[in-house]
């Protein structure tokens, strides 16, 4: 078996031609792809507004500026996540406040999320894990009883839903990424959401170093970034969004496979609530306290077949180790467990009949 990597981008030579076409152009910069693009992910969501920017820790960054959120100010996220989602909140100078996960689904536990607010407690930045919707209805009921601001972090899940609505239209954003670990990529890419059209118009003004056009003239009204998407990445995104209901399906397929053949009694699969769907970004396993998981990545590395731990234990990190030396065994013990016993596993497009097979052999075997 040649060696099976653990995500491997499927772009097609409609694809290639795509984001060809507009090098020809010659239009290098933001510009009507964006513009397109964003017109049919937000027309996709049923949501007014779509931004694109240039990757998706930069729309949760935009997010958090717009909200004008910052020093003394408290965020609420996810203990088990990729870092970005409590880096954001440092990059403002607010504080992140971590809560735990639940270890079946591996999104924040909504039971932990009210002992966590304090009167400095501005917003909550859920994530959508591994590309499962979170329960986002408990979270919103959460949020307007305190007052909070959301901010949905999609980045792994565009196309997932609770009660049939989309991730990353219920929160004042939504937030999704385009980085090639994700079912669609335009290399480095982001796209924010939203429904109200005071925050769309600060973001598009913020993305674009703070310019606003007023009376035909360009005023430089906030001390903006640069993070805008190229024209051709959006041609490269948006050509493959073209058949994404196919790619979610095919994962899906993949993901039912899974779920009835991996029968190894040292691992738990993962759980999908019933009022929810799952895009699959990830498949995520966790090992019985009896394996070590490094091994067994190193194991499955001789088979040829790539796989990886899925996130962080966010806390545990170097820097927020030393920033706020939290106890997380005690404190998040679900997302120390996920980060140690967590077993990422290969799920895309590209995977053939025979490599899925051998995947579940080998993963059995265990
Ligand atoms: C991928 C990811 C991000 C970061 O997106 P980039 O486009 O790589 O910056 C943030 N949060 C989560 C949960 C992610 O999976």
């Amino acid at each position: 078996m040649n060696f099976i990597p653990l995500a491997s981008p499927d772009l097609h030579e409609e694809d290639i031609m795509a984001l060809n076409a507009v090098l020809k152009t010659g239009m290098l910069v933001q510009g009507p792809k964006v513009l397109a693009f964003e017109k049919d992910v937000a027309s996709f969501l049923k949501i007014d507004s779509a931004m694109a920017v240039s990757n998706g820790t930069a729309t949760l960054h935009l997010a958090l500026k717009t909200l004008g959120i910052g020093a003394g100010d408290e965020v609420i996220v996810p203990a088990f996540s990729y870092v970005a989602t409590a880096n954001v909140v440092e990059l403002v100078g607010a504080k992140p406040v971590f809560v735990d996960i639940e270890i079946n689904t591996f999104n924040i536990d909504v039971t932990k999320i009210e002992a966590a607010i304090t009167p400095k407690t501005k917003a909550i930045i859920p994530v959508h894990e591994f590309g499962l919707c979170c329960n986002i209805d408990a979270i919103m009921n959460i949020a307007a009883a305190h007052n909070l601001f959301v901010i949905e972090d999609a980045a792994c899940a565009l196309g997932a839903k609770q009660n049939n609505r989309y991730a990353g239209t219920f929160g004042n954003f939504g937030s999704f990424s385009f980085h090639p670990r994700k079912a669609i990529s335009s290399g480095e890419g982001g796209l924010l959401v939203t429904s109200e059209s005071m925050l769309a118009n600060k973001v598009r003004i913020l993305r674009n170093h703070g310019v606003e056009m007023i009376d035909g003239k360009m005023e430089f009204v906030e001390a903006g970034f640069n993070y805008r998407m190229t024209d051709f990445q959006a041609a490269l995104v948006n050509s493959q969004f073209k058949r994404f209901e196919s790619i979610l399906a095919q994962k899906n397929k993949i993901a039912s496979i899974y779920l009835d053949q991996l029968t190894n009694p040292n691992f738990m699969l993962p759980e999908v609530p019933s009022d929810r769907n799952h895009t699959w970004q990830t498949f995520h396993i966790l090992l019985n306290d009896n394996l070590d998981r490094n091994a067994v990545i190193s194991d499955l590395m001789k088979k040829n077949i790539g796989t990886n731990y899925g996130a962080q234990c966010i806390p545990v990190q170097k820097f927020y180790q030393k920033k706020y030396n939290l106890n997380c065994v005690d404190l998040f013990p679900n997302s120390m467990t996920a980060y140690q016993k967590g077993l990422a596993i290969p799920i895309y497009e590209k995977l053939t009949h025979e490599n899925i097979a051998y995947i579940i052999e080998q993963l059995n075997k265990i």
